[in-house]
């Protein structure tokens, strides 16, 4: 695979499992539902941002960085799993994380804080923009920082994704699914899973359910995932050109916008928690099976359909939401 020449750092444990949902197809009277476990994937309680560290950490380990700088939201599962990723690398990690100190550190800013990461609190700025600041002062006190980008989103970050598609079809062999649904909030996961489908020739549809309202980006969000599918491909020697027609973003779902719990995502999780055993989050896979199950129920996706949802983690942002998870409705 041409993923194999960029160097990578093992983080996690792959492949991650991949799941029937009986028990919830047959409440949804739906299609059959699996589900790709990257919740699993061990890193520090496990999600996505495991599978794109594995290279860009790789490449900065290969740069022989000492230090990491990324940013996020103060429950980012990305920053989490980076603390813990920087931790095993004996690299010292810096957050810049969006808001104000809470009096008290719960879910993923608790993890942040037991694997020993340094925390900048940034105001408004969530998306890192604050990161150009505290470079220049690590720089200036000898350390070789490295910085990852928000959500872990450039090429390297995208690459593993490419690879996450071959790990799939590796394990599912006869299966074919019609869809692929998951929640895409920083475009890596959506830009890799593009290019995997075309690589393999997959006829499914990528359906990225959008989490965030996206207001205050400078490039709307459907380009920036096309942008960063085309810097991939390049990077990888593919000449895949993509365009808006190959994207599909869903924005019915952001409901009051990033990180704001309704009854779609609780709806999500007591049903998944309550027929499977399985945990979903509060603001990303609850997001996106909410969207599932919608699509499910207004026929956009039917019942001879066969669907692949990919579970990208985030369980430690439940601990953070106590107050609004508490309390769900008996199904
Ligand atoms: C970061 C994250 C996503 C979104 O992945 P992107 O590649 O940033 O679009 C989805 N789910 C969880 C739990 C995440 O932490």
């Amino acid at each position: 695979m041409m993923t194999k020449k960029f160097p990578k750092e093992e983080l996690g444990f792959f492949p991650t499992p991949v799941v029937k949902l009986s028990r919830l197809s047959e409440y949804l009277g739906g299609p059959e539902i699996f589900m790709k476990r990257d919740d699993m994937t061990g890193l520090a309680l496990g999600g996505n941002k495991t599978r794109k560290l594995e290279y860009i950490l790789g490449d900065a380990v290969a740069q022989g960085c000492d230090s990491v700088i990324t940013a996020g939201a103060a429950q980012s599962n990305h920053c989490r799993q980076t603390a813990a990723a920087a931790a095993s690398l004996n690299m010292e990690c810096h957050l810049v994380l969006g808001g104000e100190e809470p009096v008290e550190a719960k879910g993923n800013l608790l993890l942040d804080q037991i694997f020993g990461s340094h925390l900048h609190w940034a105001g408004q700025n969530r998306k890192g923009e604050d990161i150009p600041q505290i470079y220049k002062q690590l720089k200036k006190s000898g350390k070789k920082p490295y910085v990852v980008p928000y959500g872990g989103s450039n090429e390297l970050g995208a690459l593993s994704f490419v690879a996450a598609v071959e790990e799939l079809e590796s394990q599912i062999k006869d299966e074919q699914f019609t869809h692929i649904v998951f929640a895409s909030s920083s475009g890596g996961t959506h830009a890799g899973l593009m290019i995997g489908k075309k690589l393999y020739g997959k006829g499914f549809k990528l359906i990225g359910i959008n989490i965030d309202k996206g207001e205050t980006d400078e490039i709307p969000f459907d380009h920036y995932i096309i942008e960063l599918a085309n810097k991939t491909s390049n990077m990888l020697g593919l000449k895949y050109e993509f365009t808006q027609e190959a994207l599909t973003l869903n924005s019915d779902y952001v409901g009051q916008g990033y990180g704001v719990v309704g009854k779609l995502e609780q709806e999500a999780i007591s049903l998944t928690a309550r027929t499977e055993g399985i945990l979903l989050d509060p603001v990303y896979t609850g997001r996106a099976m909410g969207g599932l199950i919608d699509m499910i129920r207004t026929g956009i996706i039917n019942k001879n359909d066969k669907v692949l949802f990919w579970h990208t983690g985030g369980a430690p942002a439940v601990f953070a939401y106590s107050d609004k998870l508490h309390l769900m409705p008996q199904i």
